[in-house]
């Protein structure tokens, strides 16, 4: 009798967007718990940490000088550039993860949705919306991390991201920090059967 190698099914690549201030990383934190094998994509930034953030868990924080080398290098399953700072996730945290058949979150932008997409056709990708534009004004006022300056272009960059939500496989409106929840873990069980 000839054994097959068995190879691993391989992983869901799940992608979260949303405007800054949408609630995304609550929200995707929460869930998380709910799934304690699916994998988190920390990505690798320029900007600085916030008073509360830390390297490695939330983001890896990397001088420009670092991260355009990974460019060259092709480190970045995709990159983008957003409000001046570089963003990007790690090719081979993808692939490895993929391959070995875990599944894995990515909180992305529409710029690095639309470059993984071309890649990993098959990803699920969400979009979560805050319930208005003046609750997505209040939420980031109320954040207290952002100038006046910073939340004016948050908000318009929230528009330019809203009006692509349409090329998102599910839309998830986060009004209700509970019931996103439930949604957002409703699609991920679904996938993951
Ligand atoms: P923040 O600076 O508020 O943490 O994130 C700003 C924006 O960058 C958010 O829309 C977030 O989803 C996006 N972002 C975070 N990590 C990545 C990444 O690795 N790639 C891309 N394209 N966007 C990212």
């Amino acid at each position: 009798m000839i054994l097959k190698e068995m190879k691993p099914k391989r992983g869901n690549l799940f992608i979260i967007s949303a405007p800054s201030g949408a609630g995304k990383t609550t929200l995707a934190k929460a869930v998380l718990q709910q799934f304690r094998d699916m994998l988190y994509s920390i990505s690798y930034t320029t900007r600085k940490p916030r008073a509360e953030e830390q390297d490695g868990v939330d983001y890896h924080f990397v001088s420009k000088q670092d991260f355009k080398k990974g460019i060259k290098k092709s480190r970045w399953a995709e990159w983008a550039e957003v409000y001046g700072n570089y963003y990007g996730t790690s090719a081979e945290f993808i692939e490895k993860s993929l391959s070995s058949g875990c599944d894995i979150l990515l909180d992305i932008d529409v710029q690095g949705t639309l470059q993984i997409l071309k890649c990993y056709p098959d990803c699920v990708t969400i979009f979560i919306l805050p319930p208005s534009m003046t609750a997505l004004r209040k939420r980031l006022e109320m954040r207290g991390s952002d100038s006046k300056a910073v939340i004016e272009r948050r908000l318009v960059n929230a528009r330019t991201e809203m009006a692509q939500k349409k090329m998102y496989r599910h839309i998830i409106v986060n009004e209700k920090l509970s019931e996103a929840i439930e949604e957002l873990s409703a699609i991920f069980k679904k996938y993951r059967q």
